[in-house]
C-alpha cells in the first residue's frame, strides 16, 4: 500500500513506482494494463520483495512482507508463486527437473517430489511430457511448465508477468483458460500484468491501468466500464470519436435480455443510428459500448429511458 520506488540510472531518478495502492480479493484475477515503462513489472516484483520499496507496505494473506526478513521472509514468499513471461527454464532439465527444482531447493525428499511433480504435470496438462527437454516443447508447453513450477510449493497467489505475451493468440486464449480453472480449482489469487487489453477482457475481475507508476483507473471492470468517461471502457471499446450534436455513448455495463434500441425507436418515435462499437464477453456479461446518434423529438426522454434501465448515456460532446 502506498507503494514508491525509484531507481537510480546515470545519476537520474526513473521513478518507478509513484504511490500505489493495490488491494486484490482473495480468489480473484487482478490485471494490472499499461504500456512498456508504466512500472508495471516493479509493481510485481515489489509483491514478493524481489524488490523493496523506497516506502509503502506490502501484506500478502495477512502478513506484513515488508517487516520480514531472512528465512521468515523466504517463508512468507513460497506462499507466492510467479511466472515470466519468457519462461525461465533450465535448458539442462527435464520438465520434471524444472517443475521439481523449487521442492529441491526447499529440501523436499525425492519419493515426494516425484509425486507431487507427477500431480502438477496432470493439473496442467503436460502428464505425459515429464521426460521431454524445454527445447522440445512449444512456447504453450513451456509456459505449462512454468505455471507448474510456479504452483510446486502450494503457493496461494500466483504474480504473472506478461505470461502469454510471447504466445500466438490460440496458445495465449489456452493459457489464460488453464488460469481461470486453476483460480477456480484450487481457489488460487492471481495478480496479473499484460499490455494486453484482451487478457483483461477474458479473465480478471478486476483491473487497473497504470501509468508513469501510478494507477489512472481501478477497481471491479464491470464497475469500471459503468463509470462516465471509463479510461478501460475506452480501450476495451474503441469507438469514433468524431460525433455530431446528436452522437451520445452508450455503454451496457452487463448482459441485457431486452432489445433496448429497438425498443427505443418504438415507443419514442426517434431514429437511433448505430455509428460504430461492439459488443464482447467481459467478466462473464455481454459488454457492450456504442457510438449512437439519437434523432427526434422525444429524444431526451428516449435517452432518460435508456438510464432508468441501468445503461450509462454520455452525450459525446461532454
Ligand atoms: P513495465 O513492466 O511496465 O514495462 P518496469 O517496471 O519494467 O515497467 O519499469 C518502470 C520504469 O523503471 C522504467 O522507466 C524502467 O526503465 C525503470 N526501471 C525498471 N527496472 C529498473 C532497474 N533495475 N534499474 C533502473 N531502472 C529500472
Ligand atoms: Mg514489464
Amino acid at each position: 500500500m502506498g507503494l514508491h520506488k525509484a531507481y537510480r540510472l546515470n545519476k537520474h531518478r526513473v521513478t518507478a513506482l509513484n504511490g500505489v495502492d493495490l488491494r486484490v480479493e482473495p480468489g480473484e484475477i487482478y490485471g494490472v494494463v499499461g504500456q512498456s515503462g508504466a512500472g508495471k513489472s516493479t509493481l510485481l516484483r515489489s509483491v514478493n520483495l524481489l524488490e523493496r520499496p523506497d516506502s509503502g507496505t506490502v501484506s500478502v494473506d495477512g502478513q506484513e512482507l515488508t517487516a520480514l526478513r531472512g528465512s521468515r521472509l523466504r517463508a512468507a514468499r513460497r506462499t507466492i508463486g510467479m511466472v515470466h513471461q519468457h519462461f525461465a527454464l533450465l535448458s539442462s532439465r527435464t520438465v520434471a527437473g524444472n517443475v521439481g527444482f523449487p521442492l529441491e531447493v526447499a529440501g523436499v525428499d525425492r519419493a515426494r517430489r516425484r509425486a507431487r511433480v507427477g500431480e502438477l504435470l496432470e493439473l496442467v496438462g503436460l502428464g505425459d511430457k515429464a521426460r521431454a527437454y524445454p527445447s522440445q516443447l512449444s512456447g504453450g508447453q513451456k509456459q505449462r511448465v512454468g505455471i507448474a513450477r510456479a504452483l510446486a510449493s502450494a503457493p496461494k497467489v500466483l504474480l504473472s508477468d506478461e505470461a502469454t505475451s510471447a504466445l500466438d493468440p490460440a496458445t495465449t486464449e489456452s493459457i489464460l483458460a488453464l488460469l481461470g480453472r486453476l483460480r477456480d480449482e484450487l481457489g488460487l489469487t492471481i495478480l496479473l500484468i499484460t499490455h494486453e487489453m484482451d487478457v483483461i477482457k477474458r479473465i480478471c475481475d478486476s483491473a487497473a491501468i497504470m501509468e508513469s507508476g501510478e494507477f489512472r483507473e481501478s477497481g471491479r471492470v464491470l464497475d469500471l466500464i459503468g463509470t462516465p468517461g471509463s479510461l478501460l471502457a475506452r480501450s476495451l471499446f474503441p469507438i469514433p470519436e468524431d460525433g455530431g450534436p446528436d452522437t451520445v455513448t452508450v455503454t451496457y455495463p452487463r448482459s441485457f435480455d431486452e432489445p433496448l434500441m429497438s425498443e427505443l425507436t418504438r415507443r419514442f418515435d426517434v431514429d437511433a443510428n448505430i455509428r460504430g462499437g461492439g459488443v464482447e464477453r467481459v467478466a462473464g456479461q455481454s459488454v457492450g459500448r456504442l457510438s449512437v446518434d439519437v434523432r427526434g423529438a422525444r429524444r431526451a426522454e428516449a435517452l432518460a429511458f435508456l438510464s432508468e434501465r441501468g445503461l450509462l448515456v454520455e452525450e459525446a460532446g461532454q
